[in-house]
């Protein structure tokens, strides 16, 4: 069985692993001339800019992200290390360790906000109750519209110590449930825990995996992964079709046929993985003719994942002042684009992992912002574009200045990167880098996997999944060609490589 998979992803190149493994031809095809999508890096002078995703969780011995690892060759050849995440202020006059136990925490929590005492003591519990690993781990590896019954007891099964978190309050988006704290520091640094607009469960499930030093960053970033990735599927016997845009998805009844290329050339396939953006998929190359009701509603109403501008800062000595993962609470609001800020992500390495070249430090700090924004002045006027980018960078490096003194005069090199330069890379619904934002309805709703009345498509990436994280888009793959199996009738193979 011919099987062509669009988009070089995480998400596809993981889908072609495990097409690989069970015996279909698989190709993947990309429009950019190297696999990886948004998971990639580049050298500047020296500096690796790495600004996209290179956190991991749940990766011990057990769970079901070290056996996809396994399987996809990125265990044991890569390593991680465990971060250390804290939460300052933008003077450093208040901060926490978040990756503390989660005993010292909570003394520390109530130490700074002694009126939170009982909402700090709720949120603990539900830290320590929740297994964070666990809970997130079964979310992500378990596909719910796959498996039968005795899947589907086994995940309630697992589900039942986390129940009662999932439902009520802990439901309510975290930007409002965090309106509980009287401290600010404290209600700020819990709203910053996940996007505002995702439930309040999700922020303590990341505080949980902090807690527990469950929160990892793979040693080698982006590279490392996709590199392990694209070397699994190649041993396998998977093909590419690079520098190749696909226009159309070839129907013919009702049954997937193959793709067109933007240069006109069909490219036969009795299978059709997507891994690149749903709306295009849905409405471009397939042209409407395959939805339904809830599809139409969904990408009505539903929001894209929001854009976010990078700012990496090479400087001549490692920068000290913050932990590795920082998350720096502004005292007025920075604006990007049109959307403000309240905080900003931002973390910091020095020459180990090839980072930075020996003796140096890079800085990277990632802000929300928006698409329409950075799109037009892109459009309208590339001068403009380029002082604004620029401007955004001295902005950065001034409101870092305090935390990291000196940091301007050791300051080699900005690269900013905007949410046009990641939807050059990835094609996204305004500027999404990781498909539909993560509220509580989407992550709680029917995976849609597969389109009605069209047979031999299977939808992956976090625009079919709302999908958590790095190893989540890499599960959406897995679990599109467990489908595919599944509808095939044949068992599904998950081989990991012997050594
Ligand atoms: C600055 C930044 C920071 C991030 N940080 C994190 C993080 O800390 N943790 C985390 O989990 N995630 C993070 N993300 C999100 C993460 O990068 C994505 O969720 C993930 O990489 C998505 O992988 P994917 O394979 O699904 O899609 P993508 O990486 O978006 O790949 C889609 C691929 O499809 C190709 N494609 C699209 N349309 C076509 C077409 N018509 N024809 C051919 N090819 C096509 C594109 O070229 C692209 O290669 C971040 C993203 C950004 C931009």
């Amino acid at each position: 069985m011919r099987v062509a998979i669009i988009g070089a992803g995480l998400s596809g190149l993981a889908a072609g692993c495990y097409a690989r493994m069970n015996d279909h031809q698989a190709i993947i095809f990309d429009q950019l001339g190297w696999p990886g999508g948004l998971a990639r890096s580049w050298n500047r002078e020296g500096f690796r800019m790495d600004p996209g995703p290179d956190l991991i969780w749940g990766h011990e011995q057990g769970t079901s992200t070290h056996v996809l690892l396994r399987e996809l060759g990125v265990f044991p050849r890569r390593g991680v290390s465990l971060v250390r995440w804290g939460v300052t202020d933008e003077k450093g006059q208040r901060k926490v360790e978040i990756t503390s136990p989660l005993k010292d925490l909570e003394r520390e929590l109530k130490r700074m906000a002694p009126a939170d005492v009982d909402l700090i003591e709720d949120a603990m519990d539900a830290c320590s109750s929740m297994e964070a690993g666990g809970l997130l781990d079964t979310l992500a590896s378990v596909p719910s519209d796959l498996g039968g019954l005795s899947t589907s007891l086994s995940v309630r099964w697992k589900e039942r110590r986390y129940l009662s978190y999932l439902r009520g309050a802990w439901t309510e988006p975290m930007a409002e449930w965090s309106e509980r704290f009287q401290d600010p520091f404290l209600q700020r640094m819990m709203s910053s825990l996940c996007a505002p607009e995702s439930p309040a469960w999700l922020g303590m499930a990341m505080l949980s995996l902090a807690t527990k030093g469950e929160l990892a960053r793979l040693d080698d970033g982006a590279d490392g992964l996709v590199g392990s990735l694209v070397d699994r599927y190649m041993s396998l016997g998977g093909r590419f079709g690079l520098r190749s845009m696909v226009k159309e998805i070839v129907v013919e009844g009702d049954e997937v046929k193959g793709l067109r290329l933007s240069d006109g050339t069909i490219e036969e396939a009795e299978r059709v993985i997507t891994a690149s953006d749903g709306r295009e998929v849905i409405y471009r190359m397939l042209d409407r003719r395959f939805l339904d009701d809830e599809i139409e509603r969904r990408h009505r109403e539903w929001k894209p994942s929001t854009p976010q501008v990078s700012v990496s800062i090479g400087t001549s000595r490692p920068m000290e002042g913050l932990l590795p993962m920082a998350t720096v609470l502004l005292d007025s609001p920075l604006a990007m684009g049109t959307t403000p800020n309240l905080s900003m992500l931002v973390r910091s390495y020095d020459s180990s992992g090839g980072y930075a070249p020996a003796g140096k430090g890079l800085v990277c700090a990632t802000l929300k912002s928006d698409w329409q924004f950075w799109y037009k002045l892109r459009a309208l006027d590339r001068r403009m574009y380029e002082e604004e980018k620029a401007r955004v960078g001295g902005e950065i490096l001034k409101r870092l200045e305090l935390l990291l003194p000196g940091l301007s005069q050791e300051t080699e090199l900005v690269e900013v990167s905007t949410p046009f330069s990641a939807w050059k890379v990835n094609l996204g619904h305004e500027g999404a880098p990781s498909g539909w934002s993560l509220t509580e309805e989407a992550m709680s709703s029917r995976t849609i996997r597969t389109l009605p009345g069209l047979k031999g498509l299977y939808m992956a990436g976090p625009w079919a999944v709302p999908a958590l994280g790095t190893q989540g888009c890499m599960f959406t793959g897995k679990h599109a060609v467990q489908k595919m199996c599944h509808d095939e009738g044949r068992a599904f193979k998950a081989i990991a490589p012997l050594g």
